[in-house]
């Protein structure tokens, strides 16, 4: 017998005839002796839905509102699978944020866990009751209602395993796993069996969107093995789990691409100390989150190059920030590009083998891409091109590390 937390996404449970797929499956794991706790994301569009209509009532609707009015897509599907549940026969009980109880801090919108009781939890299995949790929502330590940020019922299934010390949690979606890319731009995109939790953690962050980053980060700290896996069908999914010498093998696991990405340049600013600081300074001032940051100086000439990129959203504030430091620091000007995109390698297997950024770099060569900006790290590596060329990047990088074939 083990302890299965079961995550099933929007589109799982996107209408009563999927939630009674949803159920059947419950209902099988539970006869096949596990105990099983399910959590459950809004039905397919509802975030969407209820968030454009906080935002009809409002431009600015507070954001401590919005969270009350998300977490309603969470409550009806948790009650409705609950309730397929009980017509099977099954005892099911459906639990809100706040009734588990999952702590979080009061950053509405985008909260974090702080904590997570399990007792009744605990209770409901050892009764041979199936819990059923609305994701993506808690409350703070004032009680009022907070949510994770998109995507984050992953999370809340993760921080439940974490905390139940599960033995596995299978996130359930409607794709079959992880894959070396997005299957929509690269045809020869393939399902990876395993995948470690360091590599799921950076393709997270660079793009890939099956599973929210903070998930991954739960899972890695807690060693929570996972199955990301359709509700669709019966075929195995891809394990997220520790690295393991079969995953040594393969240089690159994954391609990934990031297109919400802008890339503004501070040109000939007096090199001396101070310069960087009083940039990001006043770019931390204005909540702008920077991405990759790329600075070049010669000596000779005593000026620097800074190059910085971010988010589409914040490219105008963003730019303002940036020519005012300019001419506050008697740079040359501030050039901007608003369509980049960023494409990276990742893999594990990078620790151990020579020449994979040059084999990179080679392949966006090969298709006449250019360049832009560099950025690398321990498991991956990752260039700023211009955003038109990214499908045609992707593909040649999948191509050049033969990612169609099994590591
Ligand atoms: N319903 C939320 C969203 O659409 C949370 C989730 O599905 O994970 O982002
Ligand atoms: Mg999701």
């Amino acid at each position: 017998m083990a302890l299965i937390v079961q995550k099933y996404g929007g589109t799982s449970v996107a209408n009563l005839e999927r939630i009674r797929n949803v159920a059947r499956r419950v209902a099988e794991a539970f006869e096949a002796g596990h105990q099983v706790v399910v959590v459950v994301s809004a039905m397919a569009g509802e975030t969407d839905r209820l968030l454009q209509l906080a935002y009809e009532a409002s431009s600015q609707p507070p954001e401590r509102e919005i969270d009350v009015i998300l977490a309603t897509g969470e409550q009806v599907s948790s009650a409705l699978l609950s309730i397929v549940l009980s017509s099977l026969g099954l005892k099911a009980r459906s639990y809100l944020g706040h009734q588990v109880k999952i702590l979080t801090d009061s950053a509405h919108t985008k909260a974090r866990i702080k904590s997570v009781e399990v007792e009744r939890i605990r209770a409901d299995l050892n009764e041979g009751i199936i819990p059923v949790v609305a994701g993506f929502q808690g409350e703070d330590e004032q009680g009022d209602i907070t949510t994770l940020g998109r995507g984050g019922s992953d999370t809340t299934a993760v921080a439940l395993a974490a905390a139940l010390k599960a033995d596995l949690c299978e996130i359930y979606t409607d794709v079959e796993g992880v894959y070396t890319t997005d299957p929509n731009i690269c045809e020869k995109a393939r399902k990876l069996d395993r995948i470690s939790y360091e590599e799921m953690l950076e393709m997270s962050s660079l793009g890939a969107k099956v599973l929210q980053i903070r998930s991954v980060e739960f899972a890695m700290k807690y060693r929570v093995p996972l199955h990301v896996r359709s509700s669709f069908s019966e075929e195995e999914g891809t394990r997220v789990c520790e690295e393991d010498e079969r995953m040594e093998r393969a240089v690159v696991s994954g391609v990934t691409y990031d297109r919400n990405q802008t890339r503004i340049e501070i040109a000939r600013v007096p090199d001396r100390p101070g310069v960087a600081a009083r940039l990001f300074d006043a770019l931390t001032e204005a909540n702008i989150v920077v991405d990759m940051i790329i600075q070049t100086s010669s000596q000779e000439a005593g000026y620097a190059n800074m190059a910085f990129t971010v988010s589409r959203g914040d490219f105008s504030k963003a730019l303002e920030v940036a020519r005012r430091v300019a001419e506050e620091l008697g740079a040359e000007e501030v050039l901007s590009e608003e369509e980049v995109a960023k494409v990276s390698i990742v893999g594990v297997g990078m620790k151990s083998h020579t020449g994979v950024a040059s084999r990179m770099f080679s392949a966006l060569a090969k298709e006449g891409i250019n360049i832009k900006m560099i950025s690398t790290s321990e498991i991956k590596i990752s260039c700023i091109i211009d955003d038109k060329y990214t499908e045609l990047a992707v593909r040649a990088l999948h191509d050049a590390f033969s990612l169609e074939k099994e590591g």
